[in-house]
């Protein structure tokens, strides 16, 4: 067997850091403070070279939902690897993961969807849909409906369109973002833009900027409304329940598509197969990513509704975009059985029936905590709001520092959340036991007692 273990971790962390750029990272700092080399994984845990365990209530990075260690994907991705462990899907030949993996994710999609296009990362999909989008209209024979309206503060992804469609501020300093073409309006952030408005009203008013910016470009020019059914990145942003269907009226209303970013909220996380479904949506692009294979490969996908692939089917003529591993067969396989586990073990329903409820309500109890603002969950996504003073609202000046502090005192303590901002978010795996669920909160809470206790005694 290859051995990629040998070395000792230090040696691991010094090429590292003198070799490695990582992703969203501040090379400098990172060098000065050290990387954490991880070693392996089983369950809802992973280990670090020194051998210390956390409890991972993050999946990796919001995908590993089945867990860690599942024998039965390494099986299949090592069946695969020998049978074929490439082919194109360019010049009219497909693979049989391919080809199942495709029908596979239609069948959960609901009666108007039912056709899927792969890519390797989220970044892609969305890069994916923004040229469906366009050539659909322009293959309608309305080119001028190009402008697709995105939110502030959504996380779309890294590539040029990916980044564009975003609306991290400081993503777009860097590289002249957005491209042409592409436009922002508010988020349904009711804690920390709602003011005195009530969140239903708030719900709507956010929603309406929808309609306010349509208006002003004129709906001749705009093509497609992108957003995450619940932002991720973001804060974990729950929208209030207002604001969706809004939205959807006024696709509808406007003749515009409408793009669900499900690169987090796709295949369960909120306890329906997609997060549509939970919010009652009818989305013509469905961008799906990270829990499609578990993330033990790379694979990634847009869902396009029988409305707009019809149009691509039977009358635009070839579609010039693509990727090498476009429908990889190794990492088809690798998310067929997934999908297996998901369904053998019912975890889309334990996440919506029993886990959810359990982990909802024991999060909910951190909202009586003095640093917490709010407490809030949809399946097993969570967020807790940091503030300040609670009667306010008011925010701590330099959010991004407390969110860093309670989060890396949660990590010394074993267990793996992550910050954005002043908001801490979870997303642990739909396998997680309910003591695990305790440990997470426990731990939290735990940690904000003693980081409350010290801003107090300044
Ligand atoms: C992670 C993420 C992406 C980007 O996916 P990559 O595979 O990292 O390119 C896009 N959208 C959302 C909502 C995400 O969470």
């Amino acid at each position: 067997m290859l051995d990629i273990t040998p070395m000792p971790a230090t040696d691991v962390a010094a090429a590292d850091l003198a070799h490695h750029l990582h992703p969203f990272a501040d090379m400098k700092e990172l060098v000065d403070g050290g990387v954490r080399v991880m070693t392996r994984g089983e369950g809802c845990y992973v280990y670090d070279s020194d051998g210390k365990r956390y409890l991972d209530a993050f999946a990796g990075l919001w995908c590993v939902n089945v867990g860690y260690g599942r024998r039965e994907i390494a099986d299949a991705v090592f069946a695969q690897m020998n049978a074929l462990p490439y082919y194109n899907t360019y010049f009219a030949t497909t693979t049989t993961a391919t080809a199942r993996l495709a029908e596979k994710i239609c069948s959960y999609a609901g009666p108007a969807i039912n056709r899927v296009f792969f890519t390797n990362s989220g970044s892609e999909a969305n890069d994916t849909w923004l040229r469906m989008a366009r050539v659909y209209w322009a293959t309608l024979g309305k080119s001028e409906k190009s402008v697709v309206i995105a939110r502030q503060n959504a996380y779309h992804g890294s590539t040029v369109a990916g980044a564009s469609l975003g609306g991290m501020k400081h993503m777009h300093e860097q590289g002249n973002l957005p491209i042409p073409g592409i436009v922002h309006i508010g988020q349904p952030y009711w804690y920390g833009e709602g003011g005195d408005l009530a969140p239903a009203e708030f719900g709507l008013a956010r929603a309406r900027e929808l309609e306010d910016k349509i208006l002003e470009l004129g709906p001749e020019r705009v093509a497609a409304f992108v957003a995450e059914p619940i932002q991720g990145v973001g804060g974990v942003i729950v929208p209030p329940e207002t604001y969706w269907p809004e939205i959807q009226r006024i696709c509808r209303k406007y003749d515009i598509l409408l793009a669900v970013d499900e690169v987090i909220t796709g295949f369960g996380r909120l306890g329906s197969w997609f997060g549509y479904q939970h919010y009652g949506l009818e989305p013509d692009f469905c961008a799906i990513a990270k829990g499609l294979s578990s993330g033990y490969l790379p694979i990634a996908g847009v869902m396009v509704s029988d409305r707009v692939a019809d149009v691509l089917v039977n009358q635009a003529g070839p579609f010039h975009h693509g990727f090498t591993y476009s429908g990889h067969p190794v990492a088809a396989a690798a998310a067929l059985a997934n999908l297996r586990i998901l369904e053998e073990e019912r975890l889309v329903e334990r996440v919506r029936d029993d886990i959810g409820p359990y982990f909802a309500q024991a999060w909910r109890g951190l909202s009586d905590h003095v640093m917490v603002g709010e407490a809030v969950s949809v399946g097993l996504l969570g967020a807790v709001q940091l503030v300040l003073d609670k009667a306010t609202r008011r925010r701590f000046s330099r959010p991004g520092d407390i969110g860093m502090v309670i989060r890396n005192f949660c990590i010394m303590r074993g267990v793996i959340v992550r910050a954005s901002a002043d908001r801490i978010l979870v997303s642990p795996p739909f396998t997680i036991s309910r003591s695990e669920v305790d440990d997470i909160v426990s731990t939290l809470r735990d940690v904000m007692d003693f980081v409350s206790a010290e801003l107090s005694s300044d």
